[in-house]
């Protein structure tokens, strides 16, 4: 039988807040534990939440780039449930009523674009933290995490494989930096998911039981565990047994995931709205002033980056594949004043070549954009060949000086005087009479042998397109 795989996906993105969602407490990653956990998030009776009007706005920002609905009036309830690490005994969350409704997001897979339906995003505060490995036979308890601000990004099951799944959680990942509401850290788990799948015979409507598979954070687990999870599904079935609808936990040394509860453990959580907490109002002026600042989008970016530098469709994704990438390539294309060609051809190849194989980002790249503008631009007035130009290019990565420096002091400059390319032209025909006889005589290919001599003669500072006019004249 054929199997359609069905994936949904919620997603937990750390809010970039300074503070907690409902304290005053820091949410920078790695201090010592319990350093940054104040009463509130301790749980400690008689204290009052206070709601962190920055962590309303990302809400609302995330809601508006995605063409959402954005609630007016929206409600904080408690999830009861008990944990170790949730000192509360509930965690904050929203429930019926989610502050964002209702958007979309598009993928593309195999150059074929596909609309994501978004249900909802709602705020909830996170919990903290459980450490197995330092304490033998004991767990130790981390609270600093405890009440940092979340966003929790659900899905519609429009996914129909792990591909999709992935260009999904990829593209959230993009827009949520591009909006700078979160750091997307991975990592440190300020990015991660949780995923619905399920598999239903091709062609029914009525969608099968799920499974998900929880707190996956990385795109290589994400895709792994789906698959895993669709086979797994799929033998069950064919072998005549039922899925049970549970939560599942991926292993990504063994690349298998495994049962954690099924439906009927599963906690009743009793949701109810929190009574220390004021409904959150989304006033329509808030909404304008969110929209006039909104960034330029990701898709919207890419669209202009394709009219406007004539980029294909992978190009011009690679190169608005983050802000700073975006912004670089820009501000090479506005220093070097030559075709955005080059600049294209420069950035994703010579560059981002050199970027991966240091493992740096572009943001740390050991040459600014106004320093790669100014080859480029030498390149562009025809001072110095391409090749003589890579020359530059390691040089300028090893150091700071500019191209103009570089080409002065090396003496890189090409020859540009057609007279001094005549005498070396001439010699080199003089000394080489069969290659000569050769080419006259219907030997096409040896034209590139005197094109190299002369090259080298020259130390490759001949330009190349004089160079090859020059030859063609004299070898008649
Ligand atoms: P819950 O309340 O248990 O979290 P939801 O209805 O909110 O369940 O769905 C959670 C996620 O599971 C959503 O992303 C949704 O798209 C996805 N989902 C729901 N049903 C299925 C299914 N049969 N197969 C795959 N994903 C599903
Ligand atoms: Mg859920």
């Amino acid at each position: 039988m054929e199997w359609e795989t069905v994936i949904g996906l919620e997603i937990h993105a750390q809010l970039a807040t300074k503070s907690k969602i409902f304290s005053g407490a820091s949410t920078a990653y790695g201090a010592p534990p319990n350093t940054q956990a104040c009463a509130v998030d301790l749980g400690f009776p008689g204290v009052l939440p206070v709601l962190n009007k920055q962590a309303v706005r990302m809400a609302v920002i995330f809601g508006m780039a995605i063409e959402a609905e954005i609630a007016p009036y929206s409600v904080f309830a408690r999830k009861n449930y008990f944990y170790p690490d949730l000192p509360k005994g509930y965690q904050i969350s929203q429930f019926e009523l989610p502050i964002v409704g209702n958007g979309h997001l598009d993928i593309q897979v195999n150059g074929v674009s596909k609309r994501i339906g978004v249900t909802r995003a709602h705020l909830e505060e996170d919990a903290g933290k459980s450490l197995h490995e330092d304490f033998h036979g004991l767990t130790g308890i981390d609270l600093n995490r405890a009440g940092t601000p979340l966003l929790e990004i659900v899905s519609e099951p429009d996914m129909r494989s792990a591909k999709e799944a992935v260009a999904y959680m990829k593209k959230l990942h993009e827009l949520v930096r591009y909006l700078k509401i979160c750091d997307g850290n991975m990592q440190e788990g300020s990015f991660r998911c949780d995923a619905n799948v399920s598999v239903r015979p091709k062609g029914q409507q009525e969608f099968g039981t799920r499974a998900e598979i929880k707190n996956i954070n990385s795109f290589k687990f994400v895709e792994k565990a789906i698959n895993f999870e669709v086979e797994r599904q799929i033998d069950i079935l064919e072998n005549g047994g039922q899925i049970v609808q549970e939560t599942r936990l991926y292993d990504a040394d063994k690349d298998e995931t495994r049962s954690m509860r099924s439906k009927e453990e599963a906690n009743d959580y009793r949701y109810f709205p929190d009574p220390d907490l004021l409904p959150v109002i989304v006033e329509e002026s808030l909404k304008q002033e969110i929209k006039a600042e909104l960034p330029e989008l990701p898709e919207a970016k890419k669209q202009r980056f394709k009219d406007q530098y004539q980029q294909d469709e992978e190009t011009a994704s690679q190169l608005t594949a983050t802000m700073e990438m975006a912004d670089y390539y820009e501000r090479v294309v506005k220093n070097a004043n030559c075709e955005a060609k080059l600049c294209t051809s420069w950035v994703t190849g010579t560059l981002l070549g050199a970027l991966n194989k240091a493992g740096l980002e572009i943001s740390d790249s050991p040459i600014e954009a106004e320093r790669l503008a100014g080859l480029l631009q030498r390149i562009a007035d025809n001072t110095i060949s391409g090749k003589i130009a890579k020359q530059v290019f390691e040089e300028m990565w090893q150091g700071n000086a500019g191209a103009d420096e570089i080409i002065e002091a090396k003496g890189l400059k090409q020859i540009t005087d057609t007279g001094a390319i005549e005498v070396i032209i001439d010699k080199i025909i003089a000394d080489n009479p069969a290659q000569v006889e050769q080419y006259l005589s219907g030997k096409d290919k040896v034209f590139g042998f005197f094109v190299g001599q002369v090259m080298k003669a020259t130390q490759g500072k001949a330009n190349p397109g004089e160079v090859n006019k020059m030859l063609k004249d004299k070898l008649k």
